[in-house]
């Protein structure tokens, strides 16, 4: 007997827990109100940031955008190699010394970024510094860097030279001299950090883009996904070509496109190989959708470096990552992919 009414009891509680399930779902579709596109752009880490989301009202949109850009220019003070008064320029000026104690933020994107120096073999190298240095000058005085200069610069690079202690959450530079460049890393995770900013403030919808790197939240209201175009090698100011349709992922594409120079009628990358600290000749566009715009920020220039079947490798063995390697030859362009098909979607949603 009693057993039986301790059923009927369990059963009734179900019914109830069943209800208000439905309840919450119902309340759930209701509790999303009609929501409207906004879009907001500002200058920072040397690009334009661009961000778009949907949001029940305007005065939320403009609260979490700004909010979002704050956290975007704070990050670029931290990472910057431009101001000698950086968190990371202080570390940089302390080379050679102990260890120095450093932020959360700069400690996240250095462990990222050595971790992905050491899985590509040191394609990504975050302490190839001086020679990003003496590139950038090349490339602004349209003059080759001075062999003596490059190979004393060469020196001071690799990645094992930047030991961090996690618990003590230190970094040290083992060389004095030595300089860290976060230009291929920043970019993606200030996006990230920048969409964790609008999700605070119940924005899931939205794209944080910075240039070429972007972060993807949730799809944009009855869409699958946010419709992202890779523009053609050949001429980036056409129209793209490809089209990935994505949502939360991050989605980088590395090249050459728009900052190179040529001096003596060679093309020469923003992009170093740092095993060799020579800058980058053959022309290429690298496309990566990894889970983070961190990930798929540092993975885009580290397989611009790599060859293509040590890219397409590393690509393999890194969970949740796809990619379009698309490679200028003498006579035309080479293309790799991995699991970029995927993603693959028409140009525009078919028509009625
Ligand atoms: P973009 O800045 O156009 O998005 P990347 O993400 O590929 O392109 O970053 C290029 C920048 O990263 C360079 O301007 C330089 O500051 C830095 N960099 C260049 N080569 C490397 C490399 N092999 N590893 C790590 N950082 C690099
Ligand atoms: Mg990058």
């Amino acid at each position: 007997m009693s057993c039986r009414v301790k059923a009927m009891t369990t059963r009734g509680r179900n019914w109830i827990l069943a209800g208000l399930v439905w309840a919450t779902a119902v309340w759930g579709i209701a509790a999303e109100p009609p929501l409207t596109r906004f879009e907001f752009s500002q200058p920072h880490m040397g690009t334009q940031f661009r961000i778009v989301l949907y949001a029940p009202d305007a005065a939320l949109a403009a609260r979490a955008s700004d909010e979002a850009f704050e956290r975007i220019a704070r990050l670029d003070n931290t990472m910057t190699d431009y101001r000698s008064g950086s968190e990371l320029m202080s570390l940089c000026h302390r080379a050679g010394g102990p260890p120095v104690a450093v932020g959360e933020d700069l400690f996240r994107v250095f462990d990222e970024s050595q971790k992905l120096a050491a899985r590509s073999g040191g394609a990504f190298d975050i302490t190839a510094g001086p020679v990003i240095h003496l590139w950038r000058r090349a490339r602004r005085q349209h003059k080759l860097p001075d062999k003596h200069e490059l190979a004393q610069a060469q020196r001071l690079v690799g990645y094992r030279n930047l030991r961090l202690d996690a618990k003590a959450r230190t970094a040290q530079l083992l060389k004095s001299g030595m300089m860290l460049d976060l230009g291929g890393i920043a970019k993606g995770f200030a996006a990230d950090e920048a969409m964790r900013v609008l999700a605070r403030h119940g924005v899931t919808r939205a794209l944080v883009a910075a240039g070429g790197d972007i972060a993807l939240g949730a799809a944009p209201p009855g869409q699958p996904g946010w419709r992202i175009g890779i523009a053609p090698l050949d001429s980036p100011d056409k129209s793209p070509t490809r089209f990935l349709l994505l949502h939360d992922a991050g989605v980088s594409t590395s090249g050459d496109a728009e900052q190179h120079a040529e001096i003596g009628g060679v093309r020469y990358s923003h992009i170093i190989d740092p095993r060799t600290g020579r800058a980058l000749v053959r022309r290429s566009s690298v496309t990566v959708v990894a889970p983070s715009a961190t990930a798929s920020d540092g993975l885009a220039t580290a397989l611009s470096v790599l060859s293509p079947k040590h890219a397409l490798a590393l690509v393999r063995s890194t969970p949740n990552t796809a990619t379009l390697i698309v490679r200028a030859t003498g006579k035309g362009t080479q293309t790799f992919e991995h699991k970029i098909q995927q993603y693959a979607t028409p140009p525009s949603p078919p028509g009625p």
